[in-house]
């Protein structure tokens, strides 16, 4: 019996790990720079939590949620998105007591019964920022300079960001009417989710994913021209901001962003390259969700991108993510004798920090020395007999083949200076 890895996930094999691992602490130092501080929370919370918080017509729900019950009966979901939870512990912990400005940030992997496809899968991981508690415009363009500051920091080039507003309760109705008559002559060419959001929240039309649904969001009536004056003086702020930020953007009336809980601003950052999955991330205001799930009512705004993506958009151009993949130095003794000399030394370098490789298993020098080579180590620490006879260690640069002859104590620090 052979097992096989469920369909739409992936082992992040140990090639790999390392540029995870960097990723990841870019993305905490950035939140860190911005004073945001971070949060884990279960990866399954009761079902409900995200059925009244994403809509219960929203695809996430209806289609996409892996629930289950536990033996006793009760209802939980693998968690398809971070900012419910979140929001939940925000209000279960009364965070905001402790400030009324709470700025969270999570990072771990969300689920999704979804086509899996490059891009897409049915794991995957997400980092994520929520601000709780200012309905200030200047956090909206803060939370979109974040995610910019760590795409930058990272290295990334060919992205764009996209910026929209949905508006808030009251200035969706003229809306969302106007979407209506908008579509309904196209009702029969529309799919059958279209039909039924055509009904339930007509918003969503927007935001179907097949291509001759699309089609007609071209010429689709826009929610800013919908904007109440307290919605559209928001939006302009915003934009204020990110101009004085130097940051550009785009505005597409198109976002509307798959959940419910969105009012104002919405941003999707885009990739320009990763085919049909080519948003990094998005985001937006949430006005509503805190008072939705039992909270006082509270502005926030957030946004979450994929990790998966972000990787393969790296890969595409061609980043070269300062990682290390390769030992800084071999160590080819010549013995029994050689290897008792080098162990204390060898632990050293290791408490030190330095990676340092060896193979017990290879007995002969010329053995040892070619898998140096292979190891693709900077350095090769040699132990020979005239070493180990007059106590010291020679360094040999495998790219130069130059060689310094070294006291034991002083390799560790030729090593760090490199
Ligand atoms: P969303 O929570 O749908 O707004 O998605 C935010 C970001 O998470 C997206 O921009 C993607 O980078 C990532 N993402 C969402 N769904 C998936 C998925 N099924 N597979 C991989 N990444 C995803």
């Amino acid at each position: 019996m052979k097992y096989k890895i469920p369909r739409g996930t992936f082992d992040i094999l140990p090639k790999d790990s390392a540029s995870w691992q960097y990723v990841t602490s870019i993305f905490r130092k950035t939140a860190s720079s911005y004073g945001y501080q971070e949060i884990t929370t279960p990866i399954f919370e009761q079902s409900d939590l995200f059925e009244r918080s994403s809509g219960e017509s929203s695809d996430v729900v209806q289609k996409e949620m892996y629930r289950f019950e536990d033996r006793k009966g009760r209802s939980f979901a693998l968690r398809p998105e971070g900012t419910a939870p979140v929001v939940r512990s925000y209000v279960e912990n009364n965070l905001g007591v402790l400030s009324p400005r709470t700025k969270l940030y999570y990072i771990g992997p969300m689920f999704r019964y979804d086509r899996p496809q490059a891009g897409r899968y049915r794991q995957f991981y997400q980092y994520g920022i929520e601000f709780i508690g200012s309905d200030h415009p200047y956090y909206d363009a803060e939370v979109i300079a974040l995610e910019m500051e760590f795409l930058k920091a990272l290295g990334l080039q060919k992205f764009h960001l996209e910026i929209n507003s949905v508006g808030c309760k009251s200035c969706s109705v003229d809306y969302e009417t106007a979407l209506k008559e908008y579509f309904r002559p196209h009702l029969p060419e529309l799919c059958g989710d279209c039909q039924t959001r055509f009904e339930q929240k007509p918003r969503r039309l927007l935001d179907c994913k097949v291509p001759s649904c699309r089609q007609f969001r071209v010429q689709a009536p826009s929610q800013i021209d919908f904007l109440d004056a307290g919605c559209k003086e928001h939006f302009s702020s915003v934009q204020q901001y990110l101009q004085q930020m130097k940051i550009e953007y785009r505005i597409n009336p198109a976002i509307v962003r798959g959940l419910d809980y969105y009012t104002n601003t919405a941003f999707e950052f885009i990739f320009e390259g990763l085919g049909a999955q080519n948003t990094l991330a998005g985001g937006g205001r949430y006005n509503y969700l805190i008072e939705q799930i039992g909270g006082k009512p509270t502005p926030a705004i957030g946004f979450a991108g994929g990790f998966e993506r972000l990787l393969l958009a790296l890969e595409e151009e061609g980043v070269a993510l300062p990682v290390e993949t390769k030992p800084t130095a071999y160590l080819i003794c010549a013995g029994e004798a050689a290897l008792a000399f080098a162990m204390p030394m060898l632990r050293d370098l290791r408490a030190a920090g330095i990676w340092v490789d060896y193979n017990a298993d290879k007995t002969s020098f010329k053995a040892q020395m070619k898998a140096s080579d292979q190891s693709g180590a900077r350095f090769a620490i040699i132990i020979g007999e005239d070493e180990l006879q007059e106590g010291f260690v020679t360094l040999k640069n495998l790219q130069s083949g130059e060689q310094l002859r070294l006291a034991p104590a002083d390799l560790s620090g030729v090593l760090l200076k490199d």
